[in-house]
């Protein structure tokens, strides 16, 4: 068994096993969870432009092959149609896992990748979730806070799984020694997000371009923060290359209750969109925004895009998926 700065050709100099951004070093093989979906497949595209090679895991549960059919036939790159939840045998240096189905499998799905980072020497990044804190008690959320989980609650098993999913991590980190780095990802959108998975910026979006009201929950107060998606990108993989294990809060500390999210989309897309107030689901956390002072100063990170830039980025995304090559929705 090698570790991962042996696998790197790291000696004593370098301890702490950092490669820097940008600095020219033999092609890395990565391997990314879940590459087929919204998020992982920008972070493909990044790693494929960097010269790496790249293998792509995936079920196609929500994730689409159209979202890296761009680099078939591309010697560096590698699909394989896979359930995470079965054992997986690859040689690999780094793991981006990001594979998550929305059940307690999660937690199956996250011990097969931190087994493989075991046995091959791979350092392993978890993709965590702003939603470990619950309905905070903290505003903004700090990495040191423990969150407000309710364990039985109807969203508790995506953030209980999470949960479980960093703590597999450290204790894979503590116990075998595996090198490992949490990102606790805020609510990130761009294009090829999931047209119909429910959530707010995809169902505004995706409604404004239809000429259907935007539904809004509750009273619309509840705020969130909108990361667009190369902000993340950027942040996953400075985490991955960096020397500190985390948890690194990843988000966009732009804070936006629905009803103002509601207004960016009507001013962006259509601003006579209608709105429709629906009755809000349980256990809805109040209000979400990071601090991300941990990551300016650890990872020299920090988000570019607001959401008055990022959303028009998206738009013309989904009019292209929603409408195909018409132009119904307008320009
Ligand atoms: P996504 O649904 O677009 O991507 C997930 C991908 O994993 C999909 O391609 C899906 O087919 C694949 N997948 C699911 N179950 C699998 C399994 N058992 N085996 C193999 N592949 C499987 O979601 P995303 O928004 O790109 O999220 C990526 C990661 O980031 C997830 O872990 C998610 O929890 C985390 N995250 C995302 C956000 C966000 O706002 N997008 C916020 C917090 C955390
Ligand atoms: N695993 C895997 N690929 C590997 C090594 C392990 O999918 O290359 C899986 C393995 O099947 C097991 C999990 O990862 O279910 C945890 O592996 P580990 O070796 O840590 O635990 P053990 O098998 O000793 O219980
Ligand atoms: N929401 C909304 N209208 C929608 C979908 C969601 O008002 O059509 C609200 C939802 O109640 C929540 C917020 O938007 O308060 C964010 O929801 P999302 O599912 O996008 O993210 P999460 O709750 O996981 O942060």
């Amino acid at each position: 068994k090698f570790s991962y700065q042996q696998r790197m050709g790291f000696g004593s100099g370098n301890p702490t096993g950092k490669i820097p951004l940008g600095l020219k070093r033999k092609g890395l093989r990565i391997v990314v969870t879940g590459g087929a979906g919204f998020v992982g497949s920008h972070l493909v595209d990044r790693l494929m432009a960097r010269g790496d090679s790249v293998i792509v895991v995936d079920n196609f549960f929500t994730g689409r092959k159209e979202n890296v059919m761009h680099h078939f036939g591309n010697p560096n790159f590698e699909l394989i149609r896979h359930d995470v939840v079965e054992p997986l045998l690859l040689e690999v240096d780094q793991i981006y896992h990001l594979a998550c189905p929305a059940s307690p499998t999660n937690v199956v799905g996250t011990l097969n990748m931190l087994g493989l980072a075991k046995r091959v020497g791979a350092r392993f990044l978890l993709t965590s979730t702003s939603e470990v804190y619950g309905d905070p008690l903290q505003h903004p959320q700090k990495e040191t806070y423990w969150g407000n989980v309710n364990p039985i609650g109807v969203r508790s098993c995506y953030d209980e799984g999470k949960r479980t999913a960093e703590t597999l991590t450290m204790d894979y980190h503590r116990g075998a020694g595996v090198e490992v780095r949490i990102a606790r990802i805020f609510n990130t959108y761009g294009p090829r997000m999931c047209i119909d998975d429910g959530r707010v910026v995809s169902n505004f979006v995706a409604q404004a371009l239809r000429k259907e009201p935007l539904t809004v929950y509750g009273d619309g107060k509840q705020t969130r923060s909108f990361q667009y998606v190369s902000d993340l990108v950027e942040g996953l993989m400075r985490l991955m290359e960096g020397e500190h294990v985390g948890p690194f809060n990843l988000g966009n500390p732009g804070e936006f209750t629905m009803l103002e999210l509601a207004e960016v989309v009507q001013e962006t897309i259509d601003p006579n969109a209608k709105i429709e107030f629906r009755a809000n689901t349980e256990d809805d956390p109040h209000k979400r925004k990071p601090d991300i002072g941990r990551a300016k100063e650890l990872l020299g990170w920090e988000p570019k895009v607001s959401l008055r830039k990022g959303l028009p980025l998206m738009v013309s995304d989904f009019r292209q998926r929603i409408f195909g090559d018409h132009k119904e929705g307008g320009t």
